[in-house]
């Protein structure tokens, strides 16, 4: 069975056409600038690569686009091989705890919460809904990365503020990375054979966030309302005063707006650097002994390390730490100082196994108390396999 991955954004549109269940990537692509000048897109498939510089003005023409290429690079006979699409999703709110088949009436429900994704979730069903029209017989599903999350309890999710709030407007914590962290559970369950383990799942991308999963069920997860809460990121600042705000409103002019977008898009690693929201220039920086990239890192690992010995207390003492994403799967640096900041926990990394990049693997020596994991995600296949799952219970 054939099933396209997507994951729309406002301007660009990544796709990954996945064989079940042999989990083959058949194809894999991104549209880029859409609705812009210099719009462009690459596929690669067969060991090929193609890019092509084209107009496209909307995610439709942009679908259009796909389809005809699939047929005329014979990467697909015909488009009635795709038996189903899955959608990235941001936010579902307390509403889609599980991914779902897509409709209009669903769509016009899901975007009742687009006032808690608003760069996200509009583009997300704008993305859906281009391919209902491309592929109007074909079964399109909603994964949500929210979903995983919806199994916290109050204790976890609510913040201690007039509860009214959370009566009223739905001010909770939903947590975000889920279809990530449920990849990295149902692996590290699969791979340990068994069923009630307890992980520390740790998405280190631009974007991070740490997981505490009991089970198969979460049970704290460190963003929040937003996907600005939690551990420091590239370029948000994750955990902050809220105080801080209205402070730097009333000493800069900044609009709240303003305000809040600089904690998501100038803090974090870029913030602190004042160099670069990426891992790899802060380390090249590092070597240089420059001063603000070796604090921005030891703040970066430190609250990484500080969620992770959280949850392990949360969760009465975890079986695996696991790391993924952008730097936990390719920074051996950012992984052995967390890991060396853990060191209470009984934690012991080897560092000759640390040294490698994007593959499973352990990585602590045999007496750590906490095995610690290197595994790559994989969100694309968990959207397709819930994807497949829906089609297979029509
Ligand atoms: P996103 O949240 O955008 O999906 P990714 O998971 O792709 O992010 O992570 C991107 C980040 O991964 C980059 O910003 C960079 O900091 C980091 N990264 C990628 N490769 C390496 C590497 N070899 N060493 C250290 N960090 C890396």
């Amino acid at each position: 069975m054939k099933i396209l991955s997507v994951n729309a954004g406002s301007s660009s549109l990544k796709f990954t056409l996945i064989e079940l269940p042999s989990e083959e990537v058949i194809a894999s692509g991104v549209f880029e600038k859409i609705g812009m000048d210099g719009s462009f897109y690459t596929i690669k498939y067969n060991g090929e690569k193609i890019r092509k510089e084209k107009s496209l003005n909307d995610h439709s023409v942009a679908v259009s686009c796909l389809m005809e290429d699939l047929v005329e690079l014979h990467v697909l006979n015909n488009l009635d091989e795709i038996e189903g699409v899955g959608h990235r999703i941001l936010h579902g709110g307390q509403e889609f705890s599980e991914s779902l088949i897509l409709n209009e009436d669903i769509i016009k429900e899901i975007s009742k919460y687009n006032e808690l994704g608003p760069l996200h979730n509009p583009a997300n069903l704008m993305g859906a809904m281009a391919f209902m029209k491309a592929l109007p017989n074909v079964v399109q599903v909603g994964v949500f990365d929210t979903a995983f999350h919806s199994s916290m309890s109050e204790r976890e999710f609510l913040y201690p503020v007039p509860y009214s709030w959370y009566e009223k407007y739905g001010v909770r914590k939903y947590g975000f990375h889920g279809t990530s962290h449920r990849y990295i559970d149902k692996t590290m369950r699969e791979y340990l054979q068994k069923d009630d383990a307890k992980i520390i799942s740790c998405h280190i991308g631009n974007g991070a966030s740490v997981t505490a999963i009991d089970s198969g069920k979460v049970v704290d997860t460190s963003m929040g309302f937003t996907p600005l809460a939690g551990v420091m990121m590239g370029t948000r600042s994750g955990d902050i005063d809220p105080s801080i705000i209205p402070f730097v409103m009333n000493k800069t002019n900044m609009s709240c707006e303003e305000v809040i977008n600089c904690l998501n898009k100038e803090s974090g690693l870029l913030g602190v650097s004042c160099l670069s929201s990426d891992s790899r220039d802060i380390e090249d920086a590092m070597e240089q002994n420059n001063e603000k990239a070796i604090l921005a890192q030891d703040i970066y690992t430190q609250r990484i390390a500080n969620y992770v010995a959280m949850y392990n207390n949360l969760l009465n003492g975890a079986d695996a730490i696991v790391f993924t994403a952008g730097v936990g799967e390719n920074s051996s640096q950012v992984r052995k100082t967390v890991c060396e900041k853990i060191k209470s926990l009984g934690v012991e990394l080897d560092l000759e196994k640390n040294n490698c990049r994007g593959e499973f693997r352990l990585i602590s020596k045999d007496d750590s108390k906490i095995a610690v994991y290197i595994l790559p995600t994989n969100e694309e296949l968990m959207i397709a396999l819930d994807t497949m799952e829906l089609i297979n219970k029509k």
